[in-house]
């Protein structure tokens, strides 16, 4: 089987500055992201010896596991492309992407305040997620707790947020909201809005 690897940022730690430090960057991706990329693989591990006979614990635990640690994996790898550095992130979205929030927010700042909103208000620790069900054709905006997926599946990531304390602590200390309103600063809309017209198909 092909091992889960941690993917390469697209630009460097230093490059979010002023918004997100390059040692909050560093961290989260060399040590957090990874450590998710390490678990997936160690569940997977988990679950082969046990097909083998080998492993007798309970198979509860290795799968909670490996949804933890693959959730995890996942979303940070859409969560780094999502973002580019100020002046090429930032600012309003174009395209498709804009059209689609225009529809269905009535306004671009009314989608920013309600994505804002659910970032602020995840408990404890999670992530704000936009996706877009092509079955409805609408987006829709979760919140995920942790790690566990609260959004129905086969609805793709168009545009994560990590509101883990180690994604902002270092830098916003306790103040979540700053940490969020200053997000906006680096979204990739061009970045969000491929992954729109790829779910859109
Ligand atoms: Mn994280």
């Amino acid at each position: 089987m092909k091992k889960y690897s941690l993917p390469p940022l697209p630009y460097a730690y230093n490059a979010l500055e002023p918004v997100i430090s390059a040692e909050i960057m560093t961290l989260h991706h060399t040590k957090h992201h990874q450590a998710y990329v390490n678990g997936a693989n160690a569940a997977l591990e988990r679950l082969e010896k046990q097909r083998k006979g080998e492993n007798p614990e309970n198979i509860r635990g290795i799968l909670r596991d490996l949804s933890f640690n693959l959730s995890g994996h996942k979303l940070h790898s859409v969560f780094w492309p999502n973002m580019a550095p100020p002046g090429k992130g930032g600012g309003a979205p174009g395209g498709a992407i804009a059209d689609q929030i225009n529809k269905d927010f009535g306004s671009f700042e009314n989608f920013k305040k309600q994505f804002s909103d659910a970032a602020k208000n995840v408990e404890a620790v999670g992530w704000a997620i936009l996706t877009y069900d092509a079955e409805s054709e609408t987006l829709v905006i979760y919140q995920v707790e942790k790690q566990n997926f609260m959004h129905p599946p086969d609805l793709p990531l168009l545009l994560t947020l990590d509101v883990w304390e180690h994604a902002y602590y270092l830098q916003y200390k306790n103040d979540r909201g700053a940490y969020v309103d200053k997000w906006w600063e680096v979204v990739n809309w061009d970045d969000v809005d491929k992954r729109f017209t790829k779910a859109k198909g």
